[in-house]
């Protein structure tokens, strides 16, 4: 299967051959000919499956096709003509022809950027991001071109519409991109009341992780009889990262570990996770005093702290990111072999999110999450939700001091082998149990783990939830 075969036309196929793209990922097989007819789209895959170019390569297309002169005279060429004749010119609301609503400043970038590298060979049509945090002059200025690609965070998209800066009045094409994280953020209304604005003759496509519940609602309500499209592959189940739980005792513990584990030999740069914002940068203080190049990547930060940190990432120049889950969202650097739980995530859904982070581009990856005894259910809820197991590995020299009171399975095969323990890992065949009453070791914040629960029993067999 080849892009021309899609049907997008040469000046985009000429774009896609010099940024390295051979052939279309299944969802853009799908996807690309059916958006190009025109359809409103549905469509859920994995992170790192190529859902970006899968929207914005048939947009392009199609608005490459539209008549320049038939659209009649752009704001910026009356203001411009204005000027010309002595008059201050009128700032004319933007009226763009594709939106893009995305959950965070950083994916809007990643989009942006990935339509320019697009739409090279197509000077016509330009693209903006307009953020929050990005100073007002600035986004007018960007607006004042009449940009034909809007690509926008929900909140500060508003109040440029409620100014009357921008006018969807000519909008053909609307996309959501991570469509659940948006309403996990909150960002319902924002989106209802932009959609609202925009005609109904525009085509809609939505991208989300999961098509069910409340995303499932108002997808259905913002599309007009959408081809649905499901991508159930390999990469899907992140079947190219390899993931893994140490258990540890306590917060020293957990540092040790994680010092360690950074130093593993095939990492080239790590994400680690953090809960809150202030351990981000407490943990990135920490490691560079320890000699790694690390940096924080928080919701508190400025905009152009983030970006510059992303950038140094990038670049290679900073190796360990130590990010918050929004934050974090959409960040796709090829060369993040590993990423680290320091804290679990709160819901599973962040977790896929997460360990999609590496593995990135068909890339293998490694996700290691560092567990204390008492958050076995949490392990277990991620599991269920993955319908994966997460082969539990205890590292010489650096063992959990509680000690099993029931055996588990070793890893499945597939997990760890004996030889590939370069960083001298080897499954413990147990998990960690601790018995119910038993005492509680000191430094540990509570007891209790798999407290009272039935350990499965172990075969040595693959096994999931799903087959069971
Ligand atoms: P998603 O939105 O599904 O998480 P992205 O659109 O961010 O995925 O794409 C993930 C990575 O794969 C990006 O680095 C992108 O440039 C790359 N990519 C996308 N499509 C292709 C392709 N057909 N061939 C090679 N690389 C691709
Ligand atoms: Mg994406």
């Amino acid at each position: 299967m080849t892009f021309e075969a899609l049907g997008l036309n040469t000046s985009l196929i000429k774009a896609l051959t010099d940024a390295g793209y051979t052939a279309p990922t299944p969802v853009q097989q799908q996807a690309i000919p059916a958006a190009i007819a025109g359809k409103d789209l549905l469509v859920s895959s994995q992170t790192g499956s190529g859902k970006t170019a899968a929207f914005m390569l048939p947009s392009l297309h199609r608005l490459s096709e539209i008549d320049p002169a038939a659209a009649g005279k752009t704001p910026n060429q009356e203001m411009q003509a204005a000027r010309a004749r002595g008059e201050r010119p009128r700032f004319k609301a933007a009226q763009p022809k594709m939106l893009v609503l995305t959950p965070t400043r950083e994916l809007a970038l990643q989009v942006t950027s990935n339509t320019d590298k697009y739409s090279v060979n197509l000077r016509r049509l330009k693209a903006v991001s307009i953020l929050g945090g990005m100073p007002y002059p600035k986004q007018m200025q960007l607006l004042a071109k009449n940009p034909e690609i809007l690509v926008a965070t929900p909140g500060r998209l508003i109040d440029h519409m409620e100014s009357g800066k921008i006018d969807f009045s000519q909008l053909e094409i609307l996309v959501l991109d991570e469509a659940d994280r948006m309403l996990d953020m909150g960002f319902i209304d924002d989106i209802e009341k932009i959609v609202d604005a925009t005609p109904s003759t525009r085509q809609t496509m939505l991208f989300s992780a999961t098509l069910d519940g409340v995303v499932g609602n108002m997808a259905r309500r913002i599309t007009k009889d959408p081809q649905v499209i499901q991508i159930l592959s390999a990469a899907n189940k992140h079947e190219n990262i390899t993931q893994r739980v140490h258990f540890v005792d306590d917060l020293s513990h957990k540092n040790r570990l994680l010092d360690h584990l950074l130093r593993d030999d095939s990492l080239d740069q790590a994400v680690v996770f953090t809960a809150t914002k202030r351990d981000a940068d407490t943990i990135a203080d920490r490691l560079n005093i320890a000699g790694f190049s690390a940096a924080a990547l928080h919701g508190d930060m400025h905009q152009g702290a983030r970006n510059r940190t992303l950038d140094s990432l990038r670049r290679g120049q900073v190796k360990i990111l130590i990010a918050t889950d929004v934050a974090a969202r959409g960040i796709d650097v090829p060369t993040i072999t590993h990423v680290f739980n320091y804290d679990l995530p709160k819901f599973p859904e962040d977790y896929v999110h997460r360990i999609g982070r590496t593995g990135r581009a068909g890339r293998n990856g490694l996700a290691i999450s560092l567990v204390n005894h008492a958050e076995g259910m949490n392990v277990k809820r991620i599991e269920r939700f993955t319908k994966q197991l997460i082969p539990v590995n205890v590292i010489e020299g650096y063992e959990p001091k509680k000690t099993a009171s029931a055996s588990r399975s070793s890893p499945r095969p597939g997990g760890w082998k004996p030889g590939d323990n370069r960083g001298g890992a080897k499954p413990s065949g147990q998990r960690t149990f601790s018995k119910p009453g038993a005492p509680r070791k000191e430094g540990s914040s509570t007891g209790g783990g798999y407290k009272g629960s039935n350990p499965r029993s172990t075969d040595g067999a693959r096994r999931s939830y799903g087959d069971r």
